[in-house]
């Protein structure tokens, strides 16, 4: 099954250009939904996040106690690094899983913000970019999450720069104020029909 790999900055589209996919009938893993899904789900998982920072991690019901958790890894790069080492594996297993249930799809797509970041991308046979000018991406995360500009510059300064993921990607689609995204999205998904069938 030929995978693709959907990624993109901070408030550059991704979800939105995932949907549209959808909409032609291709089959979506959302990793970074899968990612909080199976520290709740996974039992490895859960019993290494135990291990790693404390019992308290998980309220006596089986929830996660986020707040304990952020605590940790807030503003804490080496924890977060820790955090992340162990929930990914979990979310390759719980993709792989996702996979085999898929069985008449021509390809499908895997779209997760930190793929590049996390060489992630690496399972994926051929990564697309969703790029949109800064100055947008600022202005869509704000009024989408009710944040100030500064939280989205310190999110964004997590991540990659766009010209470094220009020179990653396969594909690019642009998602700007006045460039249509459908017809962007119809023309890479005639070329993934056509990879997926040799
Ligand atoms: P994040 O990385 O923060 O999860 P994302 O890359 O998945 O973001 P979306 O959630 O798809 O981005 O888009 C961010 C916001 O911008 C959403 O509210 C979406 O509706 C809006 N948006 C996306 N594309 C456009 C566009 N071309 N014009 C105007 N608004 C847009």
């Amino acid at each position: 099954m030929l995978k693709i790999g959907l990624t993109g900055n901070i408030g550059s589209g991704k979800t939105t250009v995932a949907k549209v996919f959808e909409l032609l009938g291709i089959p979506v893993f959302y990793a970074d939904d899968e990612a909080k899904k199976v520290m709740v789900t996974d039992e490895i998982l859960i019993n290494s996040i135990k291990q790693t920072f404390g019992a308290g991690s998980y309220f006596d019901d089986g929830t996660l106690n986020r707040k304990y958790i952020a605590g940790i890894v807030f503003n804490n790069e080496a924890e977060l690094q820790k955090l992340n080492a162990i929930v990914h594996p979990a979310t390759f297993r719980a993709f792989d899983n996702w996979l085999q249930q898929i069985k008449h799809a021509p390809y499908v797509i895997k779209e997760a913000a930190l793929m590049f970041e996390s060489a992630s991308y690496k399972m994926c046979d051929r990564t697309l970019l969703v790029s949109a000018p800064l100055e947008n991406r600022m202005a869509r995360v704000m009024q989408r999450d009710n944040v100030s500009r500064a939280e989205v510059e310190k999110r964004e300064a997590r991540q990659f720069t766009e010209e470094k993921k220009r020179q990653l990607a396969d594909d690019i689609i642009v998602n700007n104020d006045w460039q249509l995204v459908i017809p962007q999205v119809l023309e890479l998904h005639t070329l993934y029909l056509s990879l997926a069938k040799n």
